[in-house]
């Protein structure tokens, strides 16, 4: 468990606990209620039983809530995990799929043990056809190492391009994101695929990828082009510095979101 001082330290709340006007003003509790957040703690983030101070449900909540956000992933992918991973859904196509879903599978639990333990190494690279389950993958070690207090960065391949073009086009400061994905413990970059590519985003991916790979910070890539596209679209410097830090999985099926939607027609 995390020491209550860390706690109240990353919160803020030595200051608000000392500050707080309640502490010294008498005013109506029921009215001030209203104004709060949390009325158990009355935003104070601890709540008091027998003189022992402990911290408040809410700011776990809180804290994982700011996690997620600065973590950017989407609303829809945060209840992704791999024990929901289902494989049932490789098991119709062939034999082949199958076994290679769940060597992808085990990699990603493999991926979580080892990062645990040691925050550095190599990264993941999914590949495989829209629906196929990579970014559920991606998705699910994001959330699972932010439910374990690791710092994560979630970036959608094409949104991020957009971004950096944008900030390069109104001369606003691109190097904050880029700066944080290079920088950041875990990166995903989810849907790596044959986009809009100027030399100027090529060069940024680049020096992501590169620095990434020189300070061994593993990097999570789900993309649906082959090797050999890879190299057409990003360049190969690009393509076999992925290579050289990433360990590579396949997969493939169905469309799984298609599939889902057919047995959904189906129960109607
Ligand atoms: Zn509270």
């Amino acid at each position: 468990m995390k020491s209550l001082k860390k706690i109240l330290e990353g919160n803020n709340l030595i200051n608000k606990l000392n500050n707080n006007p309640l502490n010294t003003i008498n005013t109506d509790r029921m009215e001030q209620n209203e104004h709060y957040l949390c009325p158990m703690c009355q935003d104070r983030g601890l709540v008091l039983e027998n003189d022992t101070a402990y911290p408040c449900t809410c700011m776990q909540q809180k804290k994982l809530e700011n996690q997620f956000r600065s973590a950017r992933i989407s609303k829809a992918l945060l209840t992704c995990r791999l024990e929901k991973f289902d494989l049932n859904y490789y098991i119709s196509s062939n034999e082949a799929n199958l076994s290679s879903a769940k060597r992808a599978l085990d990699a990603s639990k493999l991926f979580i043990n080892n990062y645990l333990k040691q925050p550095y190494g190599l990264g993941l690279l999914f590949t495989g056809p829209v629906g196929s389950g990579k970014t559920f993958l991606a998705a699910s070690i994001a959330n699972e190492l932010m439910l374990n207090d690791r710092q994560v960065l979630f970036l959608v391949v094409p949104d991020l391009l957009d971004e950096l073009r944008a900030a390069y086009k109104s001369d606003i400061n691109e190097f904050d994101l880029l700066d944080t994905a290079r920088t950041v413990p875990v990166l995903i970059l989810d849907d790596l695929g044959a986009h809009n590519y100027t030399d100027w985003t090529r060069n940024r991916l680049y020096s992501i990828i590169n620095y990434r790979m020189n300070e061994l910070l593993p990097t999570i890539i789900t993309t649906n082009l082959s090797l050999d596209e890879m190299e057409d679209y990003l360049g190969s410097r690009t393509t076999s510095r992925l290579v050289q830090m990433s360990r590579i999985f396949r997969l493939n099926t169905e469309d799984i979101r298609l599939r889902k939607y057919k047995e959904r027609e189906q129960k109607k």
